[in-house]
């Protein structure tokens, strides 16, 4: 296959010697005007070496790198790369009776930049970050079916949302069929998963390792989980014996998904639903709570933002901090990628220390190994949270 040539300036070369998979559009000498969204570029440096082969898209990041070796970018290749990925996935052990949910391709993690898919107990559904990956959609789905096999039933392409408009990319069934809502099975927990109406691809899977170890704290106590979508903190607390679980989400639609989730499943807990404002609603709990867990969308996707987000978090954490019983455990997250560990960890202390209560930290989460970092890629690094206990 031959592919179109580009040469990067010489000041601009440090990046790809560290393997860093973007490659910025001010970082080419040559003219890209005439190339295409998502064709394939080989990278050389000003010497004319090859450096890297990636997906090119007009915008900031120019070039996604797919390889850093020559090679053709058929079935194979992906094959290859998707193997490594299923592999990792067995090896962590996140396909048993007991789970059959996890995230099968995280992007620049696995060395794919701009491909998500996850699994859900036999179907893929896939979410294309890039205009490359979406074109190269028929490879990567010969390339799943080879490598999944039997354990393979439908692939689902989810685009729509993450792709510029301009390509008018479809959400469709690419292979096979599967009704939704479809069954499947986080840590012997059951859930209903809809890519189609739900959220991101129908599942927020990176929770599966907090989840578990909210589990460890909930035993008879009283729950509030804020930004619950689905409810996987609210069914693990209640399956580990939490006395009364208060399920909180401004989406209704979330709710009902929460609620349909808990009657797949056996608990003995009291739960109640609330559809309101998190942020509003934390500022005077009418009720006392044990343990609350704040999981917020991303308040800053852009840096521009970051200030604000921090106000943002702040205010809810000092509010949870200051509400909750003696002795009560707060799990708090950011999913925010502009947002660093000590960033958030820092605002929470200052919330702490706002509302004079002493707070110790038990545990620093963060996301868990089917959502990998690319050594190369720091930006990967996306949820962090804390489990604090407040005296
Ligand atoms: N904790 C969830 C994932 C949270 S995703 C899980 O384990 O699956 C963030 C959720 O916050 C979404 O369901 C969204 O509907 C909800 N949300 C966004 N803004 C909100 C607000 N201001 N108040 C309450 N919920 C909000």
């Amino acid at each position: 296959m031959e592919y179109k040539i580009v040469r990067l300036k010489k000041d601009k070369e440090i990046s790809i010697t560290r393997k860093h998979p973007w490659i910025f559009s001010g970082a080419i000498k040559s003219n890209t005007e005439d190339f295409e969204d998502g064709e394939k570029i080989i990278v050389e440096n000003h010497h004319g070496d090859f450096v890297a082969l990636g997906h090119f898209q007009h915008g900031t990041i120019a070039i996604r790198v797919l390889t850093y070796e020559s090679a053709s970018i058929d079935t194979s290749f992906y094959q290859a790369k998707i193997q490594n990925s299923w592999n990792l996935r067995l090896q962590l052990n996140l396909l048993s009776p007991t789970n059959s949910i996890f995230r099968l391709i995280h992007g620049e993690g696995d060395s794919l930049p701009g491909l998500i898919v996850d699994f859900y107990n036999g179907v893929c559904v896939l979410q294309t970050h890039s205009i490359g990956m979406y074109r190269d959609q028929t490879l990567i789905v010969e390339a799943l079916k080879n490598v999944l096999g039997k354990d393979l039933i439908a692939i689902y392409s989810k685009g729509a949302e993450t792709l510029p408009e301009r390509i008018k990319a479809q959400n469709e069934f690419l292979f096979g069929d599967c009704p939704t809502p479809h069954k499947a099975i986080e840590n012997s927990i059951q859930y209903n998963i809809d890519w189609i109406t739900g959220q991101k691809t129908g599942f927020f899977i990176d929770q599966r390792e907090n989840r578990a170890l909210l589990g460890q704290f909930s035993k008879n106590k009283k729950v509030l989980n804020t930004f619950c979508y689905s409810g996987g903190f609210s069914l693990s607390a209640l399956k580990a014996g939490a006395s009364v679980v208060h399920s909180l989400d401004s989406s209704k639609r979330a709710i009902e998904l929460t609620e349909e989730n808990l009657s797949l499943n056996e608990y003995e807990g009291e739960h109640k639903s609330i559809v309101a404002n998190a942020v509003e609603y934390i500022k005077d709990l009418p009720e006392n709570y044990d343990i609350i867990i704040l999981d917020p969308p991303a308040f800053a996707k852009h840096r521009e933002k970051r200030h604000n987000a921090m106000q943002a978090y702040k205010r809810l954490n000092a509010a949870a901090i200051k509400q909750i019983q003696p002795g009560g455990i707060l799990f708090t997250f950011s999913c925010s990628q502009v947002v660093d560990k000590t960033l958030f960890t820092n605002t929470v202390i200052a919330a702490a220390i706002e509302v004079g209560r002493n707070v110790r930290i038990l545990h620093q989460l963060h996301q868990p190994s089917d959502h990998p970092i690319n050594a190369f890629h720091p930006e990967g690094e996306y949820l962090k949270g804390l489990v604090l206990q407040i005296d």
